[in-house]
């Protein structure tokens, strides 16, 4: 069998490149019993070509590209106070996405679709339409529209795309092989791992409640209500809005414990060092900046046409630190507790129940853990400018 077919279903990413290469259209992106975008494959369709495999990240691991400690390392901000406002660090994607709109690229990043409650990656062509792929939409996104990039390329276009590693791995991999890679800026983010969508579906419940609505007419992942470190989640519906603290909400709480991120999130190498990307942004975490309440961006450039998109943009430069340094700050390993992890999921699927998945996990993961949750939740009766100073001096704890 030539095709990405059930064996490869547990580590699939979801980053729907075999989607937008396979000739026949026989792959679909679907949400699985757990929650997690995955590709089916639909067999009396397929003519055994083996695209999919070549470029899928889990069949064909990366060879070449580059390290990111052998690449050169900025620290930046967009000289716009507005942007950095609105923007998940120092505003870079958007800096960079603006400049090629300006130059008539088409550029391709991830939307928060209020309709569906998702996140999809979205191709736009004027500045008006920026605004949208702003802030990170901690969600595993439905990546339909890379089937667009690539016919676009494929017309003599330039198109820059934004998106997770393995996203943007693939990518490189389909473009190489279809004679494309010239005609895309590839701009990877730094990836914690996505959640399911249960728990986001849970968190829609309550926020919708809350709110007394049915639909939202937006969602700010991370509003920076008063400090980049925050991750306050914001809605808004009819004038009203809701915001809620990363100690409080579940979806926060289950992201930052690691709860119920993605099988493939897991043992995941492209959120690594090594990459296939032009450029790899974000948040420069670690004890350089963080007095700081604005946010600056880390940004890595990985190839020449990296390079040249940055010496291109109007920027704040800040001094940064060396790789190594910046590096420490972000989970890099990877995650432990995979037995538990993957039993938790197992009840996700059984159950079809996210609460009883995440009791499940908090029964079993030991006292140190509990007794961090039970301190993170009693902070919340301190004041915003008291927890940011403890999550700052936690931070720099852990970097010693
Ligand atoms: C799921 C996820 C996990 C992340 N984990 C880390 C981490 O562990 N460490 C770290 O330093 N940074 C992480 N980031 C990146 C960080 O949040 C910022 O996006 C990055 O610092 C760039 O900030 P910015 O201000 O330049 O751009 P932003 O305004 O944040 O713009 C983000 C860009 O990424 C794209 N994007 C938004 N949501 C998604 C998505 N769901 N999937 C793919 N692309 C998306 C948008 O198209 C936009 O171009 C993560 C982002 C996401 C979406
Ligand atoms: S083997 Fe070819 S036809 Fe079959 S699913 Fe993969 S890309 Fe499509
Ligand atoms: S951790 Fe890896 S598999 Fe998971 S979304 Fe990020 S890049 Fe993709």
């Amino acid at each position: 069998m030539k095709h990405i077919g059930e064996q490869s279903n547990p580590a699939c990413s979801g980053c729907g490149v075999c989607a937008a290469v396979c000739p026949r259209r026989a792959i679909s992106l679907n949400l699985d019993d757990a929650g997690f975008f995955r590709a089916f494959v639909q067999e009396d369709r397929c003519i055994n070509c083996g695209l999919c495999q070549t470029v899928c990240n889990r069949f064909s691991p990366i060879t070449g590209g580059k390290d990111l400690r052998d690449s050169s390392l900025y620290a930046l901000q967009s000289d716009d106070d507005g942007i950095v406002q609105r923007c998940s660090s120092g505003g870079i994607a958007h800096e960079l996405a603006a400049a090629c709109l300006r130059k008539d690229w088409a550029v391709c990043g991830v939307i928060y679709n209020t309709e569906k409650d998702r996140a999809e990656h979205r191709l736009i062509t004027s500045l008006e339409e920026l605004p949208l792929l702003d802030g990170s939409k901690y969600l595993q996104s439905d990546t339909s529209a890379l089937r667009r990039v690539l016919d676009l390329a494929m017309s003599g276009n330039n198109v820059a795309v934004f998106g997770t590693p393995c996203q943007i791995g693939s990518l490189s991999h389909a473009a190489e092989r279809l004679g494309l890679r010239d005609r895309l800026l590839l701009v990877e983010i730094f990836c914690h791992g996505v959640p399911s969508y249960k728990l986001w579906e849970r968190q829609l419940e309550h926020m919708k409640k809350k709110l007394h609505a049915d639909r939202f007419d937006r969602v700010l992942f991370r509003y920076k209500k008063d400090d980049w470190h925050s991750y306050c989640l914001r809605a808004d519906a009819g004038g009203r809005s809701f915001f809620g603290a990363r100690e409080t909400e579940l979806f926060w709480q289950v992201f930052f414990e690691n709860i119920l991120l993605g099988d493939a999130c897991f043992g995941c190498e492209m959120r690594k060092t090594k990459s296939l990307a032009d450029l790899r942004l974000g948040d420069y975490w670690g004890r350089r900046f963080q007095e700081r309440k604005d946010g600056v961006s880390a940004v890595f450039a990985m190839t020449e046409r990296g390079e040249q998109a940055i010496r291109d943009l109007q920027l704040r430069k800040l001094e940064s630190g060396t790789p190594e340094e910046m590096l420490l700050a972000q989970n890099m390993e990877g995650y432990q507790n995979r037995e538990l992890h993957d039993a938790a999921m197992e009840v996700l699927r059984r159950e079809k129940d996210i609460l009883a998945a995440v009791r499940y996990y908090r029964a079993r993961e030991g006292t140190k853990q509990t007794i961090k949750r039970a301190l993170l939740r009693t902070s919340m009766i301190l004041p915003d400018e008291l927890r940011a100073k403890l999550r700052k001096a936690n931070s720099s704890r852990k970097l010693k």
